[in-house]
């Protein structure tokens, strides 16, 4: 049986989404024996869908009513903020379906006001209870770990109503990403990933990506930091799969070449 190595993506949909997204992951994931989940996935997941799955559960809390959380998402769609809209529905999207799973018995007898503070407060604790088992279960997903020594998985904090997901950066060891020296090591696969990523397009994720490989390069000695670390992204699923593990995710377009350049191959759900 072969192995499969988890990005971002596949690894979201299976601890927190549901619906067919979930599903097509799940049933992907039991073709393969052995399932690699990178702890540099579980960062790029809190830092990135269960922050966004926080914002909207913080609007909730903050602005105490379900209508002016949505009517907030609405604003900040008009901004280049879409991220974050994207992923603040998603969580609307998986609370709801929670909501109808478990069938709650309905409001009766209550002003329409109430009926809004009641919403807001079903939806926020449905939200609290998906990001705190999610980040509780982080680790259920899959048979081994890829470790990141710079990352220690911290707690995530109730600060009153409100959640707070820090520290979500690299703990830095001798002022670098743990990731750095790794790298650093493996010059042919830094030389072979600067020639996969494509350098006109004018993509801000590919030249972040280019900066930082070339960073990582024998003749520099720039140390990597966090927001390095962040900007490496898919580069990273094609440095530390497994050898014999295929990357599985959603994505195919960006992380087929970079996969490609060091000769691993990349799968959709
Ligand atoms: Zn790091």
């Amino acid at each position: 049986m072969a192995a499969v190595f988890l990005d971002t993506t596949v690894y979201c949909d299976l601890l927190i989404n549901l619906g067919t997204q979930h599903i097509s992951a799940r049933n992907a994931i039991r073709r393969y024996s052995d399932v690699h989940v990178p702890v540099y996935a579980i960062k790029e997941f809190k830092r990135g869908p269960l922050n966004y799955f926080r914002y909207f559960h913080n609007k909730l809390a903050s602005l105490g009513s379900y209508s002016l959380t949505i009517e907030s998402l609405q604003n900040l769609s008009r901004t280049p903020q879409r991220n974050r809209v994207a992923g603040a529905l998603q969580a609307l999207r998986v609370a709801s379906l929670v909501r109808f799973q478990l069938a709650t018995s309905t409001h009766g007898g209550i002003s329409p006001e109430e009926r809004d503070k009641a919403e807001a407060d079903e939806f926020r604790l449905l939200t609290r209870r998906l990001i705190e088992q999610a980040w509780a279960r982080r680790r259920s997903i899959g048979t081994h770990h890829v470790e990141l020594a710079c990352y220690a998985e911290p707690n995530i904090r109730r600060v009153g109503k409100l959640l707070d997901l820090d520290p979500v950066r690299c703990r830095l060891i001798n002022r670098e990403c743990c990731l750095g020296p790794a790298i650093r090591s493996r010059q042919a696969d830094v030389s072979a990933l600067l020639s996969a990523i494509p350098n006109t397009g004018g993509r801000r994720e590919d030249s972040r990506r280019r900066a930082v490989l070339k960073k990582l390069r024998k003749s520099s000695t720039v140390s990597m930091s966090d927001d390095d670390c962040r900007s490496l992204g898919d580069a990273y699923f094609a440095l530390f799969a497994p050898k014999d593990a295929t990357i599985l995710t959603t994505n195919t377009k960006d992380h087929e070449p970079l996969a490609a350049a060091l000769g691993k191959k990349v799968e959709r759900p």
